[in-house]
């Protein structure tokens, strides 16, 4: 009897005309931030400048040239990214192209990445946000406000490789669930437990984040385990190895990345309950220098590193493939357009944050 008046009332909703909608079919989003990788090689793939021990810190590059090098511009990016250019290309979209007239920068002055983690999941630049100390956020991120509506409380977490998330997500007073760093996940069964093992064992290179994989599969585990409707993943080592001058390295953790991501996409298609009605949405917190020395670091005294890039995939986004020839998209814009997806208005709620991007999301 339930089931059936359950049915009428959803025919009937459907028969409702609502001017100009389209039926929106995103119910879960995974938002995946690499930690300042470049829109050069984004759009470039390898640069050969680099490709040396003078500026990249190679031993030998030759096995990395046979690799990642081909003259072709558009036929080198597939190889450092193959599922990006292949897939989101295709069948999504991707901002940030300079070379064609499409610009994505972040709008806190500062291009280092508390800051720009913040505005990418707040959806503003705050001037009190101004250095990457363990301070506990004074503002919501879109998760937190999310969290507060019970179609997703409780259905969302973050994972992180660097250790200040909990900090960023202000965890304490937000009660989001947060993993990063060197903490061990408290879940049960054989994978998080193997997991927890190899991030307490593994050497640290970096006293603030392991390598990107323990993040990486603990996330992937979650999702298939717990069934999240929003699931934030930041990555370290395209920021960590930069910083090293370690260009081999650096290209190596960009074609992980990338296969992260072709991981996450088909884990979506094996779950019904996220098959074509998950939205990828794929970012960095800040770029880097564009000469052969300062592409190691980024920050206010390196304009060029406020540019960023962003890609959408998903039910809900046309496929418009790489962007071109639009105005300018900015970090502050990635919160309100996760949550339009998701079909709730953050922007209006939080006027001071990016409007969503319309393109994004189906007209
Ligand atoms: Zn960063």
């Amino acid at each position: 009897m339930r089931r059936t008046f359950t049915i009428l009332l959803l025919c009937g909703a459907a028969l409702v005309p609502v001017a100009g909608a389209a039926p929106h079919k995103t119910r879960n989003v995974i938002f995946v931030m690499t930690d300042g990788y470049r829109w050069q090689e984004l759009f470039h793939g390898a640069d050969a400048a680099l490709m040396n021990k003078e500026h990249g810190g190679i031993e030998n590059p030759e096995p990395l040239k046979k690799q990642f090098w081909t003259a072709d511009a558009q036929e080198r990016r597939k190889l450092l990214m193959p599922f990006t250019w292949t897939e989101i290309a295709a069948h999504g979209q991707i901002y940030g192209d300079r070379d064609h007239g499409s610009e994505a920068h972040v709008t806190n002055g500062l291009n280092f990445s508390y800051p720009g983690y913040s505005e990418a999941l707040c959806g503003f630049p705050d001037p009190r946000v101004n250095s990457n100390d363990k301070i506990p956020n004074p503002n919501q991120t879109m998760m937190e406000w999310l969290n507060s509506k019970p179609a997703f409380h409780n259905r969302m977490a973050a994972f992180g490789a660097w250790d200040v998330f909990p900090y960023i997500f202000n965890a304490r007073r937000s009660g989001l669930l947060v993993n990063a760093g060197w903490d061990a996940f408290e879940g049960s069964g054989p994978k998080f437990q193997l997991l927890n093992e190899m991030k307490h064992d593994g050497p640290r290179i970096w006293d603030d984040e392991p390598f990107d994989a323990i993040p990486f599969y603990t996330a992937l585990e979650y999702l298939r385990q717990r069934r999240p409707r929003v699931m934030y993943l930041s990555l370290g080592e395209t920021d960590d190895w930069a910083h090293g001058g370690r260009y081999d390295e650096y290209l190596l953790a960009a074609h992980r990345v990338d296969a992260y991501l072709k991981a996450l996409w088909d884990a979506f298609e094996s779950m019904p309950d996220y098959r074509n009605q998950t939205t990828l949405v794929v970012a960095t917190d800040h770029g880097r220098g564009e000469g052969d020395e300062t592409w190691k670091s980024h920050g206010e005294k390196l304009p060029e590193s406020k540019y960023v890039w962003m890609m959408y995939l998903g039910p809900d986004t046309p496929p418009l493939g790489v962007r071109s020839s639009i105005p300018a998209v900015t970090q502050s814009q990635i919160a309100a357009t996760i949550a339009a997806l998701l079909g709730e208005d953050y922007h209006s709620a939080v006027p001071k944050s990016g409007a969503p991007i319309a393109d994004v999301l189906r007209q």
